[in-house]
């Protein structure tokens, strides 16, 4: 073979450090919160390079975990650069994760320091003695007024960052498929499971965004990612926007609606995503805000409901554009678009289409498989799982327990989604065959409550189901058959709950029954149950 002469330069973080230092050094970073910042890069990347030195000086160990707590906000980006950029690998956590699953997740990844924003501090605070291998905890301060523990471990990010003087940047990144983050994925049964990403899955990715046909961003665009820094690295957006030099507008630890809205009315924000409940939460306020500026609207993690996408294109002049991905694909691969073939439809028909998930973004496959692996064609009716493949999605879980079940011999990730493909491309999806129920974007494991809820010796029976929510997407339904002579009410099972799961996790809707519908195999029929509970006009997406 005659190898092309083309330089052999690794796509690495570092590179974007460098890109935005040395091209978008005037480019602005706002962070929104109490007291909101602006920032450029030209600030920033000095800050960078002293945040790697502080890993260094606090001996942190070349390919460590190095785990976030943390809103979107600008010292979150610091992080985002400094600790892949370094050698050490970013790992995002999830707040919102019951306790046992957030001690679970730093244990597995054995976390050696922790960067916690100080407004989530009374979260994590009471888990760190089950942590078993952080050496320190460094809270950054955004206004949060939990006192600072006494305890040595404590450090402040501000206090080690002015201690560092700034200098140039030693690239240690030789290999580009060097692991650069992590992020954790909820299992159906049992542990979360780790999705560990390289620096060449990273970069690309970036690039993907900024496909005129999937996000088409820009140095012109100002990129608003609500979707949480520890989603997925909050699809990828802070990456794409340091590859091409558009500003960024952060909501930090925001939680209203109206600051929200405020937040992106008044930075003219031209790019904005977010899960289905963010978007529904905001339409009250949208009549009294110009957000004229929006340009794309992306609604991602689940099925945009046509009734929302509606409502935004009255009040802001677009609809929703809808994308598919898990946190195994980085998460895009698809994002739907109007092709030439479209160009005969009427406005609903291309509210609707840019409402359905659409075509694979470049360097992502997509195939359709039967149960009995036979591959589907592509005719936008035959229903199979959907399985993808490509360079920016993962070949194993982290860890022990890599599931080789989620891969197919070839090679491909088998999605948990029954799925259609047209002969456009098109992707649709239909259901899902992983036990999971996604609310307002988080994922609840039936299989989990189950055995919480079972767990109370009233209890003889419980099967989770998810329904349709008009406000979350899908919220959890339990049926539950009580104990031989046991007096239960939906009361007691909640209360049950309380000290088990997540309070988000609880369900509203408890159906005590008599007897669960079992299949041919002695489990639990929950396409029965599906059948009972959920009206089937509307089960599927
Ligand atoms: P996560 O790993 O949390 O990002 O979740 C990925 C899963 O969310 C997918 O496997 C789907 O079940 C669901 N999902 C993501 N995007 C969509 C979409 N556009 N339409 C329907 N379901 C989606």
């Amino acid at each position: 073979m005659m190898r092309g002469l083309m330089q052999d330069r690794p796509l690495t973080v570092p590179t974007l450090l460098s890109r935005v230092e040395s091209s978008f050094g005037h480019k602005r970073i706002v962070t929104g919160g109490a007291t909101e910042t602006v920032t450029t890069w030209r600030e920033v990347a000095p800050r960078v390079r002293r945040l790697a030195r502080v890993l260094e000086s606090l001996g942190v160990p070349a390919g460590a975990c190095v785990g976030t707590f943390a809103w979107n906000t600008q010292r979150h980006v610091e992080l985002y650069l400094a600790i892949p950029s370094s050698g050490r690998i970013l790992h995002t956590i999830n707040h919102r994760l019951f306790g046992e699953q957030i001690t679970f997740i730093v244990n597995d990844a054995a976390d050696d320091v922790l960067f916690i924003d100080r407004t989530i501090l009374p979260v994590v605070w009471p888990l760190v003695s089950s942590f078993g291998t952080v050496r320190h905890i460094i809270v950054m301060d955004d206004g949060g007024d939990m006192p600072l523990p006494d305890d040595p471990r404590v450090l402040d990010y501000e206090e080690l960052l002015s201690r560092q003087a700034d200098g140039p940047f030693e690239n240690v990144i030789e290999d580009e498929n060097a692991a650069a983050s992590l992020c954790y994925t909820s299992g159906t049964t049992g542990n979360p499971k780790g999705v560990l990403y390289s620096h060449r899955s990273i970069v690309l990715h970036s690039l993907l965004l900024l496909g005129a046909d999937v996000f088409a961003l820009s140095e012109k665009d100002v990129v608003a990612p609500i979707v949480p820094m520890f989603h997925v690295n909050a699809w990828g957006l802070p990456y794409a926007a340091m590859q091409c030099g558009s500003d960024l507008v952060l909501p930090g630890p925001v939680k209203n609606p109206d600051e929200l809205v405020s937040l992106l009315s008044r930075h003219r924000v031209t790019f904005s995503a977010a899960v289905a409940t963010v978007w529904r939460d905001l339409i009250p306020l949208l009549s009294g805000h110009d957000l004229s500026s929006l340009r794309h609207i992306a609604c991602g993690g689940g099925a945009v409901d046509d009734a929302l996408s509606h409502t935004y294109e009255n009040a802001v002049g677009i609809p929703l554009t809808n994308a598919w991905g898990m946190t195994e694909t980085s998460p895009v691969v698809t994002t739907s678009r109007l092709a030439t073939h479209h160009d005969g439809l009427t406005g609903e028909e291309r509210r609707l289409l840019l409402g359905s998930p659409g075509p694979a973004a470049p360097l992502t496959e997509m195939r359709i498989v039967s149960d009995d692996g036979v591959e589907q064609p592509r005719d936008g009716r035959s229903l199979g799982e959907l399985q993808v493949a490509g360079a920016t999605i993962a070949s194993a879980y982290f860890g022990a327990d890599r599931d080789g079940d989620a891969f197919t011999p070839d090679g491909w990730l088998r999605t948990g989604d029954v799925a259609t493909i047209d002969e456009w491309g098109y992707l649709r999806i239909v259901d899902r065959t992983k036990d999971l129920v996604k609310s307002g974007g988080e994922w609840i494991s039936s299989v989990v409550l189950e055995n919480a809820i079972m767990s109370d010796p009233r209890v003889k029976e419980a099967a989770v189901i998810g329904v349709l929510d008009p406000r979350w997407g899908e919220r959890p339904l339990a049926c539950v058959v009580a104990s031989e002579g046991a007096i239960l009410t939906a009361e007691d099972v909640r209360t049950h709950l309380g000290d088990r799961v997540a309070s988000w996790w609880i369900p509203e809707r408890i159906e005590l029954m008599n007897e669960i519908p079992k299949t041919a195999t002695g489990k639990w029929s929950k396409q029965a149950l599906r059948q009972r509970f959920v009206d089937p006009t509307t089960e599927s997406h």
